[in-house]
């Protein structure tokens, strides 16, 4: 039988590479890493995650929650490798980073039907093949997939937040806490650094002010372009001091914002918050939840020690902008995420234009399933709508191609309900419910057969 070609051992490309050998079909998975970089990356490890430490809400009643439970029910491995490596973390499925990626990796390497080759695939290949080479794609694929898809691709950028080690935190200051006392641990998961109102406004407006990064060219255009309000720009994702231009608000009521917190050194609601949530398992590293930033290294340690309760921070890794490459997708992929012109060429992950790290993987499990199919002679599997993944997928191959911008899990992509009830909570639960039935439904229909990690 034919074999299926994987190129990038990143989200997708690593949950493609199971769902397929799972199925039978003989894989050769390519990473680039560790010859070649991608800029953003640091280890050598498939399933690097580069910027938060966390998956999303795992709470059904909300989008990225009910896409995880989608996922474990389909037999995700990398959602199954990422609840095996959870921290605590309120409602939301975090990770230890080293832990995941390094489960990830041990799982793919000992697959009998997998073969991992650590090489840049500069051409596209011929045969069957899924591309997950992800936002930060090498240049030379780049270049070969403008000339094969025959749309240029859309550039833009994105932002990493920096981290803190815990024993910097004064915690005489800052406090642990989770949004309405929802975590795990008795006293909150996250630490909370409380602003009084004038603290705040300094704040901002030392971010309006202070040194940013100078950005290329052609990557300086699009910077421009996001400031002008052009929606290239990825919302989730801009970099606190653009956020602070929009308005002397617009962080309170965004990643600041204190809105289920009470400080416990004042028995008050802060004016605002900067949330820091635990990066490892030994707990001895924090990430700025929120804080992806373009300003330079030395301001961004001046600006963040002006966070109350980091004044002495030290800071291990500060952030950073990146390209982030998607295909114009709606005119060129189908819902089964194969290239409308051949047939054999599938796409996964950020590259097809799906935001966020489950929505990744679940490209990547819908690739590779259909990949493994085609090359079985099967009829390629197209999720139902109601559901997450189904929804996603539908969104980024239909969506309108003038306004086409990455896509996170969200309810809004759900077809309405027939009976839409004025509860936002009731509504919601309605989604998840029918989400789920049409899932079993669709597991049956398609009779798929999940087995053990
Ligand atoms: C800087 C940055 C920060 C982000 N932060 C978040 C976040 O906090 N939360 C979130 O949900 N999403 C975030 N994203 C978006 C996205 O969810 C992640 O980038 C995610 O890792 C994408 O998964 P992927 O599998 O598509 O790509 P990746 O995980 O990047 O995997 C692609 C892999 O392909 C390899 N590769 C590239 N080109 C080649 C080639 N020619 N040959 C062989 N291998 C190749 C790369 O080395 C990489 O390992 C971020 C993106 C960026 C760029």
């Amino acid at each position: 039988m034919e074999e299926l070609i994987i190129i990038g051992g990143g989200l997708a490309g690593s949950e493609a590479a199971w769902q397929a050998a799972q199925m039978g079909i003989a894989v050769k998975l390519y990473e680039m890493r560790p010859q070649k970089s991608t800029g953003a990356h640091i280890g050598a490890n498939l399933a690097e995650l580069v910027c938060s430490n966390s998956l999303g809400s795992n709470l059904l009643d909300r989008a990225a929650g009910l896409l995880k439970e989608e996922l474990r029910r389909l037999g995700s491995l990398l959602i199954w490798c990422a609840d095996q490596t959870a921290l605590p973390a309120g409602g939301a499925l975090a990770v230890d980073r080293h832990a995941f990626s390094t489960l990830v990796t041990e799982k793919i390497s000992n697959h009998p039907n997998i073969i991992l080759i650590r090489q840049e695939v500069q051409s596209i290949p011929d045969g069957t093949v899924i591309i997950a080479s992800g936002p930060l794609t090498s240049p030379a694929l780049s270049s070969a997939l403008q000339s094969i898809t025959g749309t240029e691709n859309l550039y833009f950028y994105d932002a990493i937040a920096p981290i803190v080690t815990a024993d910097t935190i004064n915690m005489n200051i800052a406090f642990y806490a989770s949004r309405y006392g929802r975590g795990q641990q008795n006293e909150g998961d996250y630490i909370n650094c409380p602003f009084e109102k004038e603290q705040y406004l300094e704040f901002v407006q030392a971010l309006r002010t202070a040194q940013r990064i100078p950005l290329k060219e052609f990557e300086a255009e699009i910077r421009s372009g996001v400031t002008a309000g052009n929606k290239t720009f990825f919302e989730g994702c801009l970099p606190v001091e653009v956020l602070a231009e929009r308005g002397e608000m617009a962080l309170a009521f965004g990643p600041m914002r204190p809105i289920g917190l009470q400080n416990p050194h004042t028995g008050k609601r802060p004016y605002a918050i900067v949330q820091l949530r635990q990066d490892n398992v030994s707990a001895t590293l924090y990430n700025l939840v929120g804080f992806q930033t373009n300003l330079t290294f030395p301001e961004q340690r001046r600006v963040f020690r002006m966070i109350p309760g980091l004044e002495q921070a030290e800071f291990v890794r500060y952030g950073q902008m990146h390209r982030n490459t998607f295909l114009a997708s709606p005119v060129l992929l189908k819902p089964t995420l194969q290239l409308r012109k051949r047939e054999n060429l599938f796409f996964a992950g950020q590259i097809t234009g799906v935001e966020g790290y489950a929505g990744n993987i679940a490209t990547g499990l819908v690739a590779g399933m259909n990949a493994a199919r085609y090359i079985r002679g099967l009829p390629p599997l197209v999720l139902p709508p109601e559901t997450m993944i189904g929804a996603l997928c539908q969104y980024i191959t239909q969506a309108s191609i003038q306004n086409f911008q990455p896509m996170k899990a969200n309810f809004g992509i759900l077809p309405p309900l027939g009976l839409t009830p004025r509860d936002k909570g009731e509504r919601v639960r309605l989604y998840a419910q029918r989400a789920l039935e049409n899932l079993e439904r669709f597991r049956k229909e398609s009779g798929m057969v999940l087995e053990g990690k």
